[in-house]
């Protein structure tokens, strides 16, 4: 079509008509990027559609084409539409913000040929155009993208690798071979059809032809463990048609362990229930669910069965992981029951790795994607379920750029796409359990763990009792060490939880009396030991440890409050014997370091693990039978009406980590608030009683899901600027909002008030809440106040729009 719309890649709300000059038509489809002027700038752009006309005024010509082949499907971009319409967000930069970053570097990408390839070339049957390209490729095992367009002279060249690479003649990647070896492919052999040729048997031969047969398929390394001269063995065998030698991709767990393919195992009654459930209404399209079950009751096994259904029927499934320090458990299942037919997207991942997965989908070589929150953008077309294991786990909120819920997002895209969504947890979200009170969500239940293994007990021990017992009883109550002891002695391990990282948390002056703030941030510094500093935990600035009081100008600086670190050299003076290890940001950091940690832990290597919420979640470590949570209350306090929810959450997560193996676990929690609500619910492990509680309380002060919210957060150098615009864009709303007549009263306008945390990195911060029942409401008064004249861009002024804000701080 002469005229295409396109959604640029800059700050701007609307699409753009451009024309294509005549010998670009053929390659402008929906979903490649365009190059197109804009002012007196080239711009980046996505096309969203073709158009037939172009009325009233005269379209700019676009420059060139960028993609050889479409980055999303067409039917994405109604999804694009209503994040940018949601999320007030550019629709370009929503493009833009969902695909992998990389994509510009078109050389960088690697053809080789396949198995299938060569093995074509040697049967025939290829076009002049296929052989050109094997021939061109094959003598150097693998070439440039660039290199292998400059040399085979085709006018189609891009459609032509495009067809080979879906056909698995050629295998492209943005990963070059030698870094690529994370990729470990191994040989496995199959039986033959017939033999084209007899050859002469030897014992070892029939044995090998015996096994395979037995087995129909296996790796050869397998077979060099029963045959070790298998490898010389094999190749005439092959030669002669009696086996066929296969490469396949081969999976690793992040430890290093293959990822043996499963069985599926017969459902209970209650996973059985649960799947017939959703597959009762598949043909019914949109619905969505809760499924609710304790840790250990056969959640991912649902999950894996109704994926199974959706493929068989040629459709795609999304499955949705939290962000952890390395592939969960979950990602590891998934892999073990439908192996190559996945993709993996999380964050260990590096960029040209990513853009791998990215084209195993967008080409449809693999009909799952399993990964982190980016991974609900995945460009299949024909999706047949959206899953959300753990959905109220906060790493599904993008906290910078596009401000997206990936879990929300699900239901959203799986509205479009008709098909069902489910969202699992053992501790659901208050806004997804309200969605079963009102019948938004159909409940699933799971209400009993699999081998029967009872829940480990909690015992709470108040901390109020030991306000001034001396030396370490303070933090590590006689309760707990006792406890401790007994673990250690019985050759278990014990996992010792603290959320708060470093040595000395609120380093104070003893001569003025301040605590040692951040120069940059309106935070106090932590005193990190190991490191022979004091650290901003929010812009990372550093302090000497012989710094001397910035106020005052004293030495005299004690160290103050406590965090990983500390408890950590308790432990080691208080359990001499045993074996520690840290496992927090700190120790972390390094590359590799996670691995090395996770499995000194797993081959039990180690006695106590001192650790924060990174230790809580996604890992198994049956050997653990000790969970000791040094405060329970630490998040409980903090200015944001979501704090119950996630300490209740986040208690009941590492109170799974105990007794995961065969023998009970057994918690002891330390809490400065016995009697508070959230720790009796945590107590108790029980969901209900919590939310039966929250809710009230929710409700009375309008927070979500009793009403929608919106937070302007705005931030400059310069404190006047910084107030006087947050004046003026609540003045703006306040405005607006006076002329809608009756919908008044259905929104409040909260602010501008200055942030909790008034300095971050030499910005100061500013807020306004936008908060009513109606989501529409809220959206359309913001978008209104964007639009108003008076709300202009300042420079050095940032006003960002947190559509269903996590953090209020
Ligand atoms: P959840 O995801 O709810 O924590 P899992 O799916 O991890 O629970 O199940 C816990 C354990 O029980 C896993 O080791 C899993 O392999 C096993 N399991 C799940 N379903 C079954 C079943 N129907 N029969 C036997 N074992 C099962
Ligand atoms: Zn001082
Ligand atoms: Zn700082």
């Amino acid at each position: 079509m002469p005229y295409i719309s396109v959604a640029v890649s800059l700050p701007v709300m609307k699409s753009y008509t451009y024309k294509v000059p005549d010998h670009l038509q053929e390659f402008c489809s929906p979903g490649v990027r365009v190059l197109v002027p804009f002012g007196k700038r080239r711009v980046t752009g996505y096309i969203l559609a073709g158009q037939e006309s172009c009325e009233g005024f005269t379209a700019k010509k676009i420059l060139d084409v960028l993609d050889d082949h479409p980055l999303f499907p067409e039917s994405e971009i109604l999804f694009f539409k209503w994040i940018s319409d949601y999320y007030i967000y550019p629709l370009g930069d929503v493009i833009k913000a969902a695909l992998p970053s990389g994509f510009d570097r078109h050389d960088v990408s690697f053809v080789s040929v396949t198995q299938k390839g060569r093995a074509r070339l040697d049967a025939e049957g290829l076009t002049p155009g296929e052989k050109q390209v094997l021939d061109y490729i094959l003598p150097k095992e693998s070439c440039s993208l660039k290199q292998l367009k400059k040399n085979c002279q085709n006018t189609t060249i891009n459609a032509l690798i495009r067809r080979m690479e879906k056909e698995d003649l050629i295998w492209v990647s943005s990963v070059l071979k030698k870094d690529g070896a994370k990729i470990k492919k191994e040989k496995f052999i199959t039986p033959g059809d017939e033999p084209t040729t007899v050859i002469r048997m030897s014992k070892k031969r029939e044995k090998i032809l015996a096994l395979v047969k037995e087995k129909q398929e296996i790796s050869l390394t397998g077979l060099k463990v029963i045959i070790p001269t298998a490898p010389a063995l094999i190749k005439p065998l092959a030669l002669a048609g009696y086996i066929k030698i296969i490469q396949r991709q081969v999976f690793r767990d992040p430890l290093g362990e293959p990822v043996e393919p499963d069985t599926p195992p017969k459902l209970t009654f209650e996973q059985e229930a649960a799947v017939k459930q959703v597959e009762s209404k598949f043909n019914l399209g949109f619905c969505s669910y809760l499924l609710s079950g304790i840790t250990g009751s056969g959640k991912t096994e649902v999950y894996m069965r109704l994926v199974w259904d959706v493929i068989e029927k040629g459709k795609q499934a999304i499955v949705l992981v939290p962000e952890i320090s390395l592939i969960s458990q979950t990602e590891r299942r998934f892999r073990a029951r439908f192996g190559d037919k996945t993709a993996v997207i999380h964050s260990s991942l590096s960029q040209g790795e990513r853009l791998d997965q990215w084209r195993k989908i967008a080409l449809k070589k693999v009909s799952i994607v399993i990964g982190t929150r980016s991974s609900i953008f995945a460009p299949f077309e024909n999706i047949g379920i959206i899953i959300v294991d753990e959905e109220h786990d906060t790493s599904y909120k993008q906290e910078t750029g596009l401000r997206y819920n990936a879990r929300d997002l699900a239901v959203v895209r799986g509205k479009m796409n008709a098909c069902p969504v489910i969202l699992g947890s053992a501790t659901p979200s208050v806004q997804s359990y309200q969605n079963v009170v009102m019948k938004r969500f159909e409940e699933l239940k799971l209400e009993t763990r699999i081998n029967q293994h009872p829940l480990p007990g909690i015992t709470l021990v108040d901390l109020k009792k030991y306000k001034d017992a001396r030396g370490y009883d303070r933090i590590i109550t006689p309760q707990l060490s006792k406890e401790i002891r007994h673990c250690l002695d019985k050759g278990d391990q014990a996992l010792i939880f603290l959320n708060r990282r470093g040595f000395a948390t609120s380093p104070l002056c003893m001569d003025c009396g301040k605590s040692l703030s951040c120069k940059y941030c309106d935070v106090t510094m932590t005193l990190h030991k190991g490191l022979n500093v004091y650290q901003c935990h929010f812009c990372g600035y550093n302090r000497s440890v012989n710094t001397k009081c910035p106020s005052c100008n004293s030495s005299k600086i004690k160290p103050l409050g406590f965090g990983t670190e500390k408890v950590e050299s308790m432990m080691k003076a208080m359990f001499p014997d045993a074996r520690l290890t840290r496992m927090d940001q700190d120790t972390t950091s390094r590359k590799g370091t996670t691995i090395k940690i996770l499995k000194s832990i797993r081959n039990r290597n180690v006695d106590i693990i001192v650790g924060t919420q990174m230790l809580a979640k996604g890992h198994d470590f049956p050997s653990i039978t000790l969970v000791g949570v040094i405060c329970a209350d630490l998040s409980l306090s903090l200015p944001d009406f979501r704090a119950g929810e996630r300490t209740f959450q986040l208690l009941a997560q590492v109170a799974g980590r105990a007794g995961r193996g065969q023998s009970r676990g057994k918690v002891i929690m330390q809490t400065y608030n016995p009697e508070h609500f959230i720790i009796e619910a945590a107590k108790k492990q029980d969901f209900m009683e919590f939310f039966q509680n929250e809710v009230p309380y929710r409700k009375a002060l309008m927070y979500p899901p009793f009403s929608r919210m919106i937070q302007l957060k705005i931030s400059g150098s310069d404190f006047t600027k910084v107030k006087d615009y947050a004046v003026l864009v609540a003045q703006t709303l306040k405005a607006l909002l006076e002329k809608t007549g009756k919908q008044k009263a259905m929104v409040q306008i909260l602010g501008p008030i200055e942030a909790s945390i008034q300095k971050i990195s030499s910005r100061f911060r500013w807020q306004i809440l936008v908060k009513s029942p109606s989501s529409v409401l809220v959206n359309s008064l913001v978008k209104a106040m964007m639009d108003h004249p008076k709300i202009t861009s300042k420079s050095g002024i940032r006003l960002v729009v947190d559509v269903d804000p996590y953090s209020l701080m």
